[in-house]
């Protein structure tokens, strides 16, 4: 398989080149150059494939010129030592929990993909790799742990100081050694924009090997389409009627793997796009006009995305047809209070937890097999961080907290380490050059 820009359907590169530019030169995003048709393979899964079978079946499809048959395997269990579990919430509703990995949220599996693909393709060469990403909370940590003490690469992380959660925060700023955290003084779109002009500058770009591991990464947003994958083989005997999956969604690249599942063959009627009050896609949907703009904050904030980077996905995927898109994804708007309304639901008629922004796409789900009833059969929602990870807004909706994972637990009596930063592509450029440069 090769990979295009979204900008430039022309140039192809492999997925090595666009493993490690992460972005391409014209600042678009790579993506798959021509389909797959993996249909069978997806059909003739069962409840007994494992996640890793899955894993290794897709990889296999797109990246067998690349990596041998061995180095898929070791790719593959490496990354995942964790995997989805799927539990049942009402009768229509199932919860894809995808934070039983090292962060506590659905990001441990990009990130760790990933490192595992950077650490196999740099095996056995000489010089460093430095990856830049920018979060709003999880992707950080789930890259700062997925990457930490591999040799030959470094990370930075910029965060925008204040709006990640405490624990967040431990998690990005607590690991050292190859991790470097920036606290920068600005919003998580102010720490995007400087990760995306850092690799627009050719200086840095010819001094140091830089990319990026956010969700523009492709070797991020390929290993997210292994779970949508994994949860139809094991309930797809159960399925009545219409299936669709509903996706808590910011920076949208977690849909966007869903959608490039269901474009390899995936039978799916399709997808609901759950926002908090950063709406611009459910608008798009709904108008056709695409109106980027500043984040607002809430109380879901890996979702405070107000310009979503995978939008040009999207868009590539759906040949720029905003109807054709509209045909298979619903946009549904959730607001902090029906958040907090959900959290409280579910604590008290099922005694479970979960996190506001796995809320906010269970109450999505709700409110569109409401309005589709009764043809909806199954909506299985996309459980994205584990409820306690963001104890105070489930505190706040319970009046009680989670059991906090061990592995959480660890991080909150270790020191913060951060690097206060204006939020200036100069001031970032000055920091890379100063701590990478030969
Ligand atoms: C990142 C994140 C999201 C949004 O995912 P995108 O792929 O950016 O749309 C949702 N929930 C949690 C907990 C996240 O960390």
């Amino acid at each position: 398989m090769q990979f295009y820009s979204t900008r430039d359907t022309k140039r192809l590169v492999s997925f090595r080149e666009a493993v490690f530019r992460g972005l391409a030169p014209d600042g678009g995003l790579f993506h798959p150059a021509s389909d797959l048709d993996l249909r069978s393979e997806f059909l003739s899964m069962t409840p007994e494939t494992t996640f890793t079978e899955v894993a290794r079946t897709i990889t296999s499809a797109l990246f067998a010129d690349e990596l041998s048959a061995q180095q898929i395997d070791r790719v593959i269990t490496r990354a995942f030592p964790f995997r989805p579990e799927l539990s049942r919430l009402t009768d229509e509703i199932y919860l894809l929990e995808l934070y039983h990995g090292p962060s506590c949220a659905f990001k441990d599996y990009g990130a760790s993909y990933l490192a595992s693909v950077m650490e196999e393709f740099l095996a056995g060469e000489d010089g460093r790799a430095v990856i830049l990403t920018a979060t709003s909370g999880d992707t950080g940590s789930a890259v700062a742990h997925a990457f930490y003490g591999r040799s030959n690469i470094d990370v930075v992380v910029l965060y925008p100081s204040g709006r990640v959660s405490p624990l967040q925060e431990k998690q990005l700023t607590t690991l050292g050694d190859n991790i470097h955290a920036l606290e920068v003084k600005g919003s998580f779109d102010d720490c995007q924009r400087m990760v995306k002009q850092a690799f627009l500058d050719p200086e840095l770009s010819e001094t140091l090997r830089l990319t990026s591991a956010n969700s523009i990464n492709l070797g991020r947003l390929i290993p997210q389409a292994f779970y949508y994958v994994y949860a139809f083989s094991r309930l797809k005997a159960d399925v009545p009627g219409e299936l669709f999956f509903c996706v808590p969604s910011g920076n949208f690249g977690n849909l966007t793997a869903g959608v490039l599942a269901w474009k390899w063959g995936l039978p799916v009627t399709g997808f609901i796009a759950a926002t908090n009050a950063n709406d611009v896609v459910p608008e798009y949907l709904e108008t056709g006009t695409y109106s980027p703009r500043s984040s607002i904050r809430t109380l879901s904030n890996a979702m405070d995305v107000g310009d979503p980077s995978n939008f040009e996905r999207l868009k590539t995927i759906f040949s720029d047809d905003v109807d054709a898109m509209a045909a298979m994804i619903w946009g549904e708007v959730v607001s902090d209070e029906e958040t907090l309304e959900t959290i409280a639901h579910f604590r008290v008629t099922e005694n479970v937890f979960v996190d506001p922004h796995t809320a906010a796409g269970v109450r999505a789900a709700q409110r569109f097999i409401a309005n589709r009833y009764p043809t909806v059969g199954t909506v299985i929602t996309l459980g994205t961080a584990h409820p306690a990870k963001f104890g105070e807004v489930v505190e706040e909706a319970t009046g009680m907290r989670p059991d906090i994972p061990e592995r959480l637990e660890r991080v909150l009596d270790l020191e913060k380490k951060a690097m206060p930063m204006d939020n200036t592509p100069g001031a970032l450029k000055e920091f890379l050059l100063d701590t990478f440069r030969d």
